[in-house]
Order: C-alpha cells, then structure tokens, then sequence
C-alpha cells in the first residue's frame, strides 16, 4: 500500500490550488492527488478550432482575490494573463426585449431605466428594514430588503453565476459575507457604508483568461505534481492513525485527506462517516453555443455581453459578447458570441439535440441583437459538470461538513458547491485549506464579502 503524508482526491481546480498552496506552506510533505478521470481541471476544460476559442466550463474569474492573485504570481501566469477592465466594458440586461446597460455604480443605478423612481426611493428601505434571521431565498432576501424592482436585476445577477434560480438559491449560503454585514449593522447599506470609510472596496476589477484559455492555468498548477489519474476515490476510511483512501486500482494511506470533489461526489463519498442532511444537491447544466458571425452583419458592442432574466421569456439565458473583451479569440473578420442555454429553470432546453438548439439561438440573438440569426460558424459546447446550487437548506449541509471535519481529524473538506461556486471561491478555499494543514488543523476565520459584479 502506498503512503503520503497528504492525499487530495480530485485534481479540479481544488485539488490543484491546494496542492500549489502546500508546495509553498509545507514543502517538505508529500502529497498525492488522485484524479478519477485522465486529464486535470474537471470543469476547466478549453477548445479551439478554426481560429476560434471557448469554454466548456468558465470564462473568467476577477482579479480581485488575493489567493487567486498569488496563484498568478507564483507561476508567472500574471505576465500571460489577459484583462478585460469591468469598467470599460457594459453589461447588458435584456429589458422588455432590448438591451439596457447595467448600473455599474450607485449614482448610475440612480439615473438607470431598470428602477422606477419608487424602485430607488424603495431601496433606502433597507435602511429601516430589521435583519430576519431565518435562511431566506435570495428573492425573498432582496425583495424585502430593497423592494421588488431590484428582482430582474438580481435574477440576471444569479443567473450570470449559477444559472441558477432565485427563488431557491439561499442568501446565507450564497452570500454569507453581505449576511453578516447585514447582521452586524442592521442594514447592508450603512454595512457597505462602513466598510468604505474602513478603507475596503477600490475600483472596478478586471476579467481575467490567457490566450490559450482558462486550460493554462490548470497546466501551470498541475506541472510538476504527483498526480495518479483514472484513480476515483471509492471510499474513505479513518485508522488507528490516520486515513486509507481505496481508490481504482489500489489504496493509500495519509496523515491527511483533502476531499476537493463537488458537492455531490463529496457527500457519495462521505456521507458513510456520518450521515449528511441531504443525499443530494441540484445541479444546473447548461450548454455553451459558439456563436461566430460576419463582422458585415453584427456588430458586438464594447460590452461582455447580456443576461436576461426568467420573466422576458428568452430561449437562451445571456450571451458573452467574447471578440469584445478577447478579440483574438476568433478570425479578424469575424464577432464571437458564446450563449448560455439551459440552467436550474430549463434543464429540457439543454438536452435539444444541437441543430435544434441553435436554430432557437439564432431567433433569440437575431431578434435581440437585430440580424438574421444565422451563424458563419458555430460549436455546441456541452460540459460534463452541472453547476452546485445553493439552494434553501444548504447552511445545513455546512453545519454537517463542519462537525464532520471537527470529528474526524485530518479530514478536509473543500470544492465546487461548498463555500461558493466561482474560480476565485475555490482557490481562496484552497489556501484557507493549505493554511489549516499547515496550522496542524486550525479552523478558518469569518464569511468574505464577496462582491457582485454582473
Ligand atoms: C459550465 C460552467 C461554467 C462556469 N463558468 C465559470 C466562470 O465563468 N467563472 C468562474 O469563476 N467559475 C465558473 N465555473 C465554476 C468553476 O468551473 C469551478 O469553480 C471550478 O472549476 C471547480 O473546481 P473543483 O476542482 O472544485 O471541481 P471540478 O472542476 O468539478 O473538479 C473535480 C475533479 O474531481 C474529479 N473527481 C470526481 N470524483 C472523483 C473521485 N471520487 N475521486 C477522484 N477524483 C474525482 C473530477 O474528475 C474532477 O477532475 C463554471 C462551471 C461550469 C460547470
């Protein structure tokens, strides 16, 4: 049987970030990552053909995450980045059929067409609004808080990063950082408010992906580490001293497991420790169409791209204006489009077969972006991982992970679904994890203000 002083399961971006961070915090301990499929990144995964790039999995992540930042730093990735600043490009909500940019800032929201006068005066009830301290959909979180017309703005919000449904989503688990401001100043305004005067919050952040795609990153945190692949966990076991992890294949027997899965192959791997809340969590899937037109019939503006929200009752939930932020991503003569269809409200539409599902595309975007629909080239895109969702119930789920790690020492739990669902969340989870094994498995601090930008 094999023997490390430290097991990952899963060479995601998790596994991956937390082994970079070990590397750094305590060299001198071996560690090995088992990989249930033949290649690292899970969900990163990028193509290119014929001149043109996408994504199966993300687009991007901001450059406003320390632990992401050192992640760049560490592997000279901070001089091939590429950035595309939020606050040169609009964002667009699809509004009554057209597109109407969204407020980047308060005074912009103020003077916006997306809130009626009584929607601005409505948010300062947020102001006088007591916390309620139950867990509370984020629909029901926002409308309370701010008044109803800030809902098409937060759907297109969680839409743009869950695909999700605001209804279910809960706010304590996917905002747990704006919860406890909320909590701690009676209002998340005089919240913000506060921690401005502190010093927190700067200016806009920038977008961020490498010419080869979001793929070089993965290359660059797996290079050089000790990585066993077609190697899936099957079981987790704790010993005398310390931990067997029997995977395909063989066991191995750690000091320390990181279990860096997504939620659902976490809790089918754990949940024999002790039993969990749930046996599951919903996931979104969602398919990514490339969409590539003659610059002579489209013209993308300077923006990323658009989202609609659940009630304008559009085929696709958003599109990524991506030769605006990243014009080498396709031919010269050419715009790319990359079109999210599918999510947590409309799992039917992202099993259509592909021609059917770009013809919808094409009526969606022509209609919207007015031209005649029809692609000069085009790549459906359908990733293997759903999205985790949040959903009401799942500060539960935290509250069984964290007894679990506090009843069985050496044991980690971090990945996709867990804190957040976001690049930046899963290597800032990463580094919190390295730090607590090499703190010898002292807990992590607080919620992080995670800031929404859609
Ligand atoms: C379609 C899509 C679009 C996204 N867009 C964005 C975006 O634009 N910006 C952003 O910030 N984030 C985005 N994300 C989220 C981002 O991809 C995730 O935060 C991140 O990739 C999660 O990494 P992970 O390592 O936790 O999980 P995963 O990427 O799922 O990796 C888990 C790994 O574990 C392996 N594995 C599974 N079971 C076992 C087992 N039993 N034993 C061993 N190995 C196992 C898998 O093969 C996989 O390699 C997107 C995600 C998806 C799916």
């Amino acid at each position: 049987m094999d023997q490390a002083d430290i097991v990952i399961i899963g060479a995601g971006l998790s596994g991956l970030s937390v082994a970079h961070f070990l590397s750094r915090l305590s060299p001198d301990r071996s560690v090995i990552l088992f990989e249930g499929s033949s290649r690292p990144g899970g969900a990163v995964r990028s193509f290119a053909r014929d001149g043109y790039r996408g994504e199966w999995g993300p687009h991007g992540f901001l450059d406003n995450n320390p632990s992401s930042r050192k992640i760049l730093a560490h592997t000279g990735l901070d001089k091939r980045v590429q950035a595309a600043p939020l606050g040169d490009f609009k964002r667009y909500i699809c509004s009554g059929g057209r597109l109407v940019a969204l407020p980047q800032s308060p005074p912009a929201l103020m003077s916006s067409p997306l809130l009626s006068l009584r929607g601005k005066l409505r948010l300062l009830g947020d102001l006088f609004i007591k916390p309620d301290p139950a867990e509370q959909s984020v629909a029901a979180w926002a409308a309370r808080r701010f008044g109803r017309g800030v809902l098409p703005m937060v759907d297109a919000a969680v839409t743009g990063t869950f695909a999700g449904d605001m209804e279910r989503l809960s706010i304590d688990a996917v905002m747990p950082g704006v919860r406890a401001l909320e909590k701690e100043h009676g209002s998340v305004l005089r919240g913000l408010v506060g921690k401005k005067k502190k010093g927190g919050g700067s200016g806009l952040p920038s977008m961020l992906n490498f010419p080869g795609g979001m793929e070089e990153l993965i290359d660059a945190l797996a290079a050089d580490r000790n990585i066993v692949y077609d190697a899936a966990a099957v079981a987790v076991r704790r010993e005398a001293c310390g931990w067997t992890v029997e995977c395909e294949g063989g066991s191995v027997r750690a000091g320390t497991v990181v279990c860096a899965l997504p939620v659902n192959r976490a809790l089918a791997l754990l949940s024999s420790l002790s039993p969990p809340p749930v046996r599951e969590i919903p996931e979104a899937v969602i398919v990514n169409v490339l969409f590539g037109v003659d610059r002579g019939r489209l013209e993308l503006p300077k923006a990323f791209g658009y989202l609609a929200p659940e009630r304008e009752k559009r085929f696709a939930l958003g599109a990524m204006f991506t030769s605006s932020m990243f014009p080498d991503r396709c031919p010269g003569d050419r715009v790319l489009l990359e079109v999210l269809v599918g999510g947590r409200r409309h799992p039917e539409r992202a099993g259509m077969d592909d021609a059917e599902m770009v013809a919808a595309v094409g009526r969606d975007l022509g209609d919207i972006l007015g031209f005649d629909g029809r692609p000069d080239f085009v790549e459906v895109l359908r990733p293997a991982s759903g999205i985790p969702q949040m959903e009401m119930g799942h500060t539960a789920l935290l509250a069984w992970r964290r007894q679990l790690e506090e009843t069985q020492p050496g044991l980690l739990v971090c990945g996709f679904g867990w804190d957040g669902i976001g690049m930046n969340e899963m290597m800032a989870a990463a580094e919190r994890t390295a730090q607590r094994i090499a703190a010898g498995g002292a807990a992590a601090g607080g919620p992080e203000l995670k800031p929404v930008y859609f």
